[in-house]
């Protein structure tokens, strides 16, 4: 597979404030000079964010030149919630979503009218035909819900039945959980792409935190190295970049159709790991 055949795509979060915003601005003129295939933007638990995603989306399609997609989460939404959403994105020339279930704060009670990802994929395919490509989230190191692995690979699989278009996985820092995932799609008939998701390592106690919520699991090994860099910043930093380049080569020499960066709204990281891999020439 060639560079041309694979989808770079950079992700960010609706920014709150006006400093967040121009920040934001800044980030993404950087990012799109490597013409990455879109920007996507996350969506709040609950909805919380539902009108800054929307403008931020609308704001990256109508002042960019890159696609942009946003996210959208089902899990606290009724169907009429969701067809506006999709009219209002469907009326700015957005093509493409990242359809999710999205996680409940823990106390909140739950009034939705969608149970899983697999039935907004549903809806959307009813609702709106072919005009969306829609992107479903991949768990190579298992959904912390799951009950097992294989149920966790079998619901995958409903989000691809039911009109997915591709996938994006959660991140991981071990390239043979990802390969082995893909392979035990394909043994289920899954061929969609499966693009990586890439967090670059900046912040070793923030990591740590995201990690622990969203079950991606950090080696031992590396917890105890970022851990070693103490206040060293620059030097976890670097060594961040190391990792993760090295990482990103095994996944893009072993077959992985693109990679997808989790930003946090920060363009330097991805950056240097674009350039250690050359993929731009
Ligand atoms: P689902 O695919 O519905 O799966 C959730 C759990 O339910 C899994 O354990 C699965 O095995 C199980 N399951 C699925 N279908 C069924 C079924 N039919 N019957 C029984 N069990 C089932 N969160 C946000 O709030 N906003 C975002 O913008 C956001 N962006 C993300 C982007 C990516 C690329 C990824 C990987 C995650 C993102 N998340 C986001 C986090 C995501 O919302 C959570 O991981 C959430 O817990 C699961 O969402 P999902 O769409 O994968 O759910």
């Amino acid at each position: 597979m060639t560079n041309a055949d694979r989808t770079y795509s950079f992700e960010f979060f609706p920014p709150k404030t006006d400093k967040g915003v121009d920040n934001l601005k800044a980030t993404r003129a950087k990012l799109a000079k490597l013409k990455p295939e879109y920007f996507s933007c996350t969506f709040g638990a609950g909805g919380s964010t539902r009108d800054r995603t929307f403008e931020t989306v609308v704001d990256i399609q109508e002042e960019t030149s890159i696609d942009a997609a946003p996210h959208l989460s089902c899990i606290d939404s009724t169907r009429d919630n969701i067809a506006g959403m999709l009219q209002g994105y469907h009326d700015k020339g957005i093509q493409r979503l990242v359809a999710l279930r999205g996680d409940i704060p823990s106390g909140t009670v739950v009034v939705g009218e969608f149970r899983y990802a697999n039935e907004l994929v549903s809806y959307i395919r009813e609702t709106t035909g072919d005009h969306f490509h829609i992107e479903v989230a991949a768990y190579p190191e298992i959904h912390p819900q799951a009950n097992s692995a294989r149920d966790d690979l079998i619901n995958f699989k409903r989000k691809i039945d039911a009109g997915a278009n591709s996938a994006i996985t959660q991140y991981f820092y071990n390239a043979d959980a990802y390969f082995r995932f893909v392979d035990g799609c394909r043994d289920q008939g899954v061929d969609i792409p499966i693009i990586p998701g890439i967090m670059p390592i900046t912040n070793y106690v923030q990591l740590a935190r995201f990690s622990e919520m969203c079950g991606a699991e950090i080696p031992r090994w590396l917890r105890k190295r970022l851990a070693d860099f103490g206040d060293d910043m620059d030097s976890l930093k670097a060594f961040g970049i190391d990792v993760v380049t090295e990482m990103c080569r095994q996944l893009l020499d072993g077959g992985a159709p693109g990679l997808h960066f989790y930003t946090l709204n920060q363009a330097s990281a991805s950056i240097k790991i674009w350039d250690n891999l050359s993929l731009s020439d």
